[in-house]
């Protein structure tokens, strides 16, 4: 099908985004094609590299001989090309529709019953509900592997400002009966999207596939809780055939097309934490009869910084943000506490550790110095936990082959550096003590920014939770032929 990108993109033109749209999205200039060699790629999305020290144990011991792929019949792929292709026009609806209509974390109602729905009318054996909106579908083709294919439902607390005729512009009410501007601003519209069309391309070949296909949707993937809710709700209890191998697959502003499927680690883990100082409030004119918190807040911090660049070793990739600081109400009213919101990155359990005590001797610290007593302490809170994302390298060599077949050799990126963003999708699996899984990065920006973005100095056009995030349609058919064929490169009788 002919995806037209022109009408599309007007509105990014004069903002200081792209000023060449193509007008077609299957005809990209065949120049800007060869610049975007793999190399050139690779050198301008390297900035985000992590040093081969700050690779950890979990790296090694997740990494096995690679084996020698069978790489699909170019028939299979022809055929995924033709049953999804054909299907796009509807991937395109349910994607803009997704789109519209975002959900937050746990939130996800709506978006879980479009799945359950469409994978029941596919003949999948379909349970809703786990983890409050998760979905599991089962489809059992006969003797073979088991493979497990996942989306994640969730949007963000951003506004859009896109301006597509598909932006979402309703905000969303919270159960506390405030509402809050909400925007997919992570893909996982596209996502949900791409695993729809999977299910339905794969129903449409079982007669080239054996073993048992499981697609799931997950929520809350955006606070690091939607996977461990699953688990926690019995996913590993309720009979589900357990997986020889896994999939799934992010959006990135890279080009549309290309794909990143590299062996090894690929993603930090992450901590979400609430740190909240106790103090002593009273009337702003009058800060000797208190203890401000907000002060304490503001010292740590600062304080917080130097636990990346004095106590984490250099060679060892950290980080520590502050999302966000909870205190106060008033002008002139010093208040009682104040909270801190923290995210950590890491590649090692030591890190981690280490990273979480230095924070509670800072906090400590500050609150001693402020003149908090020691039943006053500052408080921390333990939220979404995730470890890193460790791609097996057998799988990743099996399934990247197909991959190549499906998309050209150079659109396939296996030498991808590890990211310090995070996913929960491993911590599904984490109770099985280790499914090989195989996570790609699938380009959604239109080449033409992606290469204007490059020519300004700028490694991508646009960022993932920004609020001028989008997905190019073009990358929805791709982005469910890639996990079509991934998962194909496993189950199909012929490899
Ligand atoms: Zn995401
Ligand atoms: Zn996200």
């Amino acid at each position: 099908m002919t995806i037209k990108v022109g009408e599309r993109y007007q509105h990014l033109i004069g903002r200081g985004g792209c000023t060449c749209i193509p007008q077609d999205a299957g005809m990209f200039p065949d120049s800007a094609i060869a610049d975007l060699s793999r190399r050139r790629f690779l050198a301008t999305i390297a900035t985000g590299a992590v040093s081969a020290a700050a690779v950890t144990s979990t790296a090694s011991a997740a990494s096995a001989p690679a084996s020698v792929s069978a790489i699909l019949p170019a028939a299979i792929i022809a055929k995924v090309h033709a049953a999804i292709d054909a299907d796009t026009p509807r991937l395109l609806d349910i994607f803009k529709d997704l789109h519209q209509h975002p959900e937050l974390a746990f939130t996800e109602l709506r978006t879980s019953g479009i799945v359950a729905r469409d994978l029941h009318d596919l003949g999948f054996e379909v349970t809703e509900g786990i983890g409050k909106t998760g979905v599991v579908g089962v489809m059992r083709n006969g003797t073979g592997p088991t493979a497990w294919l996942r989306a994640d439902m969730d949007c963000n607390q951003v506004r859009e400002t896109t301006g597509l005729p598909w932006a979402a512009t309703q905000p969303q009410r919270l159960a506390d009966g405030t509402e809050v501007d909400v925007m997919h601003a992570c893909g996982h519209d596209a996502h949900v999207t791409w695993m729809l069309g999977s299910a339905r391309a794969l129903a449409g070949l079982k007669a080239d596939w054996a073993g048992t296909l499981v697609v799931y949707a997950q929520p809350a993937e955006e606070i690091g809780l939607g996977a461990q809710a699953m688990v926690e709700d019995g996913l590993w209890r309720r009979g589900f055939p357990r997986p020889d191998y896994a999939f799934g697959a992010h959006t990135a502003p890279g080009p549309v097309g290309f794909v990143a499927n590299s062996p090894g680690v690929r993603m930090a883990g992450t901590d979400q934490l609430d740190i909240t100082f106790t103090g002593l409030g009273g009337h702003g004119s009058t800060p000797e009869m208190t203890i401000d918190p907000v002060v304490m807040a503001a010292q740590a911090v600062l304080n917080y910084q130097t636990i990346i660049s004095r106590s984490i070793d250099p060679q060892s990739a950290a980080v520590l943000s502050v999302g966000a600081i909870e205190a106060g109400t008033s002008n002139n009213i010093i208040p009682g506490s104040a909270t801190l919101k923290l995210n950590l990155r890491w590649f090692s359990a030591e890190v981690r550790d280490k990273m979480i005590r230095r924070i509670d001797e800072v906090g400590r610290g500050v609150a001693i110095g402020a003149g908090v007593e020691e039943a006053h302490m500052p408080t921390r809170h333990m939220k979404g936990n995730a470890g890193p994302l460790v791609n097996d390298e057998a799988l990743v060599g099996r399934v990247n082959p197909s991959l190549a077949a499906l998309l050209g050799p150079e659109k396939v990126i296996d030498d991808f550096p590890a990211v310090m963003g995070s996913e929960d999708f491993q911590e599904a699996f984490r109770p099985l003590g280790g499914v090989p899984y195989s996570f790609a990065l699938i380009g959604v920006a239109p080449v033409e920014m992606f290469l204007n973005a490059r020519a300004a100095g700028r490694p991508f056009p646009y960022s993932n939770h920004n609020s001028d995030f989008f997905v190019d349609l073009a990358a929805i058919p791709i982005g469910a032929k890639v996990n079509t064929v991934a998962v194909l490169s496993v189950l199909a009788k012929s490899v």
